[in-house]
């Protein structure tokens, strides 16, 4: 392969790959899922890839949703950078609620499009449809889903069109990602799986092992084929529920409405989105629009006094830190701890469709997540990681 000059991206260097770059982004991949799978025998190609390459905990960006990271690491930057904070946000110009999965939100080019640009022959498999479009984002490249396979899709995979709820769609993932390297070898390919199992089971568990078992197969496949691997997270995992069952919820909207008045403060929920069946969008993040002329200070302190609540910020103070766009959060950001949600009103949520206890993700306790390489890698001592890191890793610091 040729060796061009290293390529520019939102303010970040990338050599050339020097060997087929696959990156893969498993969705809720909380680190025990690798450990148990890993003491279970069930993740051959994880235990010696953590042994003989590099393995390393990393931050993901805050909110813990997929949207948000998955836009960070293929354009190796934070939200405050391409925009995407959210699956769903409120647009104070329309004064409207609306899903943030359209590219015209995108405020950043991908490593993905510029690697396309400059000659890399890429290919992008998806699980879920709605991150095609933002991954594929003036990408000259393929970029296909999973749900929305078409019948080459399925004849080239041998696999029946999944569901959207299943183990399936991830599995179809990186079923199209083998296939495709070994008939196009592409330079580079990114692959993103759904959450669908691990909003279900828990690390160590008959399904989590069988899951991460199959991933395991496609791994050594797609490294037997000569790809360089990098593999990280879009956030972890963590049980949302007490002892009972029952889901531990604040009912955000139902409290402003008592404080404030009915409709007088507006919560959104950014993991909202079309797929609720796993988690009655609920999770672990929210952002709240308070009415002119409130005391938000005051508001956020009356906040941080909940039990269950983990930081209650003001709209600056979280931007700043979670390097999230001011333009596109409320008045106050909330974040719950590890074992709690954050809801809206009550009778807004319908959590019929939970057909498991709920487990989801959101917050900071969802922020650590791994970051492995079938490649040494260094970095240098004190170096905070994040998944965002993948490429920067895998193309500039393997020895
Ligand atoms: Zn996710």
């Amino acid at each position: 392969m040729d060796r061009r000059a290293a390529l520019e991206v939102n303010g970040r260097s990338y050599r050339w790959m020097r060997e087929p770059l696959v990156v893969v982004c498993v969705d809720g991949c909380e680190n025990a899922y690798i450990d148990e799978a890993v003491r279970a025998g069930a993740a051959p190609w994880f235990a010696r890839t953590r042994d003989k390459g590099s393995a390393f905990i990393a931050d993901c960006v805050v909110p813990s949703f997929t949207n948000p990271n998955n836009l960070s690491i293929v354009s190796g930057a934070p939200p405050s950078v391409h925009g995407i904070c959210g699956n769903y946000f409120y647009d104070p110009d329309s004064g409207q609620e609306v899903m943030m999965n359209d590219p015209r939100y995108l405020r950043a080019g991908t490593i993905l499009a510029a690697f396309a640009d400059a000659g890399a022959s890429v290919v992008v498999v998806t699980a879920k449809d709605k991150l095609r479009t933002l991954l594929g984002h003036k990408l000259k490249g393929l970029c296909i889903s999973a749900e929305k396979a078409d019948p080459d899709m399925l004849e080239l995979t041998g696999m029946a069109l999944p569901s959207v709820y299943s183990a399936e769609l991830s599995e179809f993932v990186f079923a199209a990602g083998v296939k495709l390297i070994e008939r196009r070898r592409p330079d580079l390919m990114y692959l993103s799986t759904t959450d669908y199992v691990q909003h279900k089971a828990a690390p160590g568990s008959a399904a989590a092992n069988a899951f991460y078992a199959m991933m395991d197969r496609y791994l050594a496949q797609l490294e037997a084929a000569g790809a360089a691997i990098a593999l990280t997270a879009d956030h972890g995992m963590n049980d949302k529920h007490g002892a009972d069952g029952a889901p531990n919820v604040i009912y955000l909207q139902d409290m402003l409405d008592a404080w404030l008045g009915t409709g007088a403060a507006r919560v959104i929920l950014p993991i909202t989105d079309p797929y609720v069946v796993h988690h009655g969008a609920l999770g672990s993040f929210a952002t709240a629009y308070l009415p002119k002329g409130a005391d938000a200070r005051a508001i956020a302190a009356r906040i941080a006094a909940l039990p269950g609540i983990d930081e209650s910020l003001l709209r600056a103070e979280a931007c700043a830190r979670f390097e999230l766009p001011e333009d596109r959060m409320g008045d106050l950001v909330l974040v719950s701890r590890r074992d709690t949600v954050i809801g809206t009103s009550r009778a807004r949520h319908d959590l019929s469709g939970l057909d498991a206890p709920l487990r989801s993700h959101g917050g900071i306790s969802e922020q650590r997540v791994p970051l492995v390489f079938n490649r040494r890698v260094e970095v240098e001592a004190g170096r905070r990681l994040r998944n965002f890191d993948a490429f920067d890793l895998a193309l500039n610091c393997v020895t």
